[in-house]
């Protein structure tokens, strides 16, 4: 379960540029260097084509020679024999005949006397020669050549009957005098014809060209459109400028090489598209990795925060997990936990068994949804109270691989409950004790008032008894003044007993005014202590209140020593503190305003909690006090906030007889 922590997610991009940009690279290499390849192997065989051209031109142009130079040599063979015969006519023609017969190229042969007069021809007397342009009229006289030179001379080709011929001259002598010539036309068809074989006419194209360039003669099987390779010889004999042009068919590439450029073409197309495909993958497993890195981030930090603790188990209850939150729960680090198996080291001795038992029936999935409190052990072997809330573990697969444990420790929950139980207890207790206290304190303060006034009236008879300067009458008075102050402080202290007693309070008609004005005289010393100032605000008229006084004078003190305490912060010159009254609908409105401290809405919402206090020596049964007095009367009881900064109570009484309002 430790998930490894996330690598740094910057430098993922541009690993993967170069992870993808490297294959692409190398590929593109492999196949530039193996279309070089093909490209050198197919020069090289383009050269060796070339090499074997040349090797066969020469061959042919050679054997050409041969056989015109051997075509000469019998020739001149006849011309000797010729001079040396007396029956020259049936040798020329028996001789003639033969080699044209094994010479197919020889077209014609003629026996010409010393003065250019045919003696003897074959065949007959036709030759070629016969329609065409005569050499001797174009200005070359081969005769003459022959005669003047003494040996054979071949003539300049010329055309005839649709082809080309030229021919041979030998002299015929007779001892040193010239007596006649051999004329051989060859036809140049005839010659390459019968000269170049078969397998020369399948690779290449044959032409004879003379100097200017026009073919006199050709032979070939091949298109010439393809033809790219081509060597020349000239051809000497006859010369003139006549050449052999062969012309060979371009390199042909063989199948299996187109096939191995195509496949390595293919390939290469078929790498790059699944490189491009796999770079498409490849951005969406980063994609997919940053999320999770994200996730698992998001993951880590939220557990790292928590603190509840959490424990994954197997289902064999090894731990295989656990977060920092229960690490500092227990004070176990995790190498210490993970991989342990019960009894676990957090596991209180003192309750092994229970622990055991809870244990085995999270295992068998038999734990209590609602969570279970089991007491566990620190290291440092201090005990806490835990809440447990296991749930199944399931994995991406959907499989159940064990338990994850959210553990809380509720120590200090308990703590305080067990203290609020006995506070309250305690508080409840003395709950009346207190409020009894707190009616009887403030009460006491009246009754001075009317112990003093008694014992001043006192005083004042013992004084004129003693000096004898009296009167019956007035001492009468005084002593009835006397009684009357005794019956209010009687009164004071029934009420006392009352309202200890819980009995119900005594309503009657009240000066609302009288009522606020003794409620101050009672708080004005604790105001003056404290640099508050007190103002009243009450309209001119005097209704009837129809209130248990001492009551409402209870609820106006309890406000206004609320009031004085909030304003223990405010600058002195603010410490205002203002009880107003006002006459709304038939009930009588009285607010008390403070520029204190203000109520925090918190606060607001428990104001009316029994001992509810947020002062250190506070009893926190004010207010709930006042608003059952208040309610008693029928009133309402509120508290709103002082726009200017503080606090105003407010609370309404109903009036005596709202339909006798009396007028000012
Ligand atoms: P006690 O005065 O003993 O704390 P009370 O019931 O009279 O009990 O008041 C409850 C709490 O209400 C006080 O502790 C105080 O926090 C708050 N409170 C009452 N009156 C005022 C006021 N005028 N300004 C600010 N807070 C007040």
């Amino acid at each position: 379960m430790q998930i490894e922590a996330p690598t740094a997610a910057a430098k993922t991009p541009k690993w993967s540029s170069w992870y993808l940009t490297m294959p692409k690279l190398a590929v593109g290499l492999l196949v530039a260097l193996l279309i070089a390849l093909l490209w050198l192997l197919q020069d090289n065989e383009k050269e060796e084509q070339r090499a074997t051209l040349i090797a066969d031109v020469l061959w042919l142009e050679q054997s050409i020679r041969f056989h015109l130079e051997s075509n000469s040599e019998q020739l001149q063979q006849l011309a000797l024999d010729l001079a040396r015969n007396d029956d020259s006519d049936a040798l020329f023609d028996t001789r003639a005949r033969h080699m044209m017969r094994t010479n197919p190229e020889l077209a014609h042969i003629a026996w010409l006397d010393y003065s250019g007069v045919t003696r003897g021809a074959i065949p007959g007397h036709v030759s070629p020669r016969q329609g065409a342009t005569a050499p001797r009229e174009r200005g070359e006289d081969h005769f003459d050549l022959a005669r003047k030179l003494g040996k054979p001379v071949f003539s300049r080709p010329f055309p005839a009957q649709g082809e080309s011929f030229f021919e041979l001259y030998i002299p015929v002598y007779r001892g040193n005098e010239l007596s006649g010539m051999l004329v051989a036309t060859h036809s140049l068809n005839g010659l390459i014809g019968h000269l170049v074989p078969w397998w020369f006419v399948e690779k290449y194209q044959l032409h004879v060209i003379d100097d200017e360039g026009a073919t006199l003669a050709s032979k070939s099987k091949l298109d010439t459109a393809k033809a790219t390779l081509s060597h020349q010889v000239s051809l000497d004999p006859p010369g003139y400028g006549l050449a052999l042009r062969v012309i060979a068919n371009r390199v042909t590439t063989s199948t299996a090489q187109n096939l191995i450029i195509t496949l390595i073409i293919f390939l290469a197309g078929a790498v790059f598209w699944s490189l491009w495909a796999m770079r498409g993958l490849m951005r969406h497993r980063l994609a997919a990795e940053q999320a999770l890195r994200s996730e698992h981030a998001f993951r880590k930090a939220m557990e790292d925060s928590l603190n509840t603790g959490m424990r994954a188990r197997d289902l064999t209850g090894r731990i295989t997990y656990v977060n920092p939150a229960f690490c500092e729960m227990t004070g176990f680090s995790a190498g210490e936990l993970i991989g342990a198996l019960p009894p676990y080291p957090y596991w209180n001795p003192e309750d092994l068994e229970r622990t055991r038992e809870l244990h085995d029936k999270v295992l068998d999935g038999l734990a209590p949804a609602q969570g279970f409190e089991l007491r566990f052990r620190r290291r440092n072997g201090e005990t806490f109270d835990a809440l447990v809330y296991e749930a199944p573990l399931i994995d991406a697969d959907g499989r159940h691989t064990g338990w994850m444990g959210s553990v809380l420790d509720i120590t200090e929950r308990k703590r305080a409950e067990e203290l609020n139980r006995q506070q309250e207890e305690k508080l409840q207790a003395t709950s009346r004790l207190v409020t009894m206290g707190e009616m009887a304190s403030t009460l006491a303060h009246e009754l001075n008032q009317p112990l003093a006034a008694i014992s001043s009236y006192n005083t004042g008879c013992l004084n004129k008894l003693a000096s004898g300067n009296f009167t019956p009458a007035e001492l009468h008075g005084a002593m009835e003044k006397l009684g009357l102050q005794a019956q209010r402080a009687g009164k004071i202290i029934r009420r006392v007993h009352d309202f200890v007693r819980k009995s119900e309070p005594k309503l009657a008609e009240c000066d609302l005014a009288e009522v606020i004005d003794d409620a101050i005289g009672f708080i004005e010393h604790f105001a003056q202590k404290r640099q508050v100032h007190i103002e009243r605000e009450l309209p001119g008229w005097r209704h009837p209140l129809l209130a248990d006084q001492v009551m409402v004078e209870q609820v106006l003190l309890n406000l206004m020593r609320n009031a004085i305490e909030a304003m223990g912060e405010t600058v002195p010159e603010r410490r205002r503190l203002v009880v107003q009254a006002s006459e709304h609908d038939g009930v009588i409105e009285v607010r008390v305003i403070d520029n204190g401290s203000g109520i925090a809405d918190a606060v607001k919402e428990r104001l009316f909690t029994p001992f509810f206090s947020t002062k250190p020596d506070g009893m926190g049964m004010g207010l709930n006090i006042c608003r059952s007095i208040i309610e008693f009367h029928k009133g309402r009881f509120w508290v709103e906030d002082n726009p200017g900064g503080g606090t105003i109570f407010v609370f309404t009484l109903p009036l005596a007889e709202a339909e006798h309002p009396h007028t000012p």
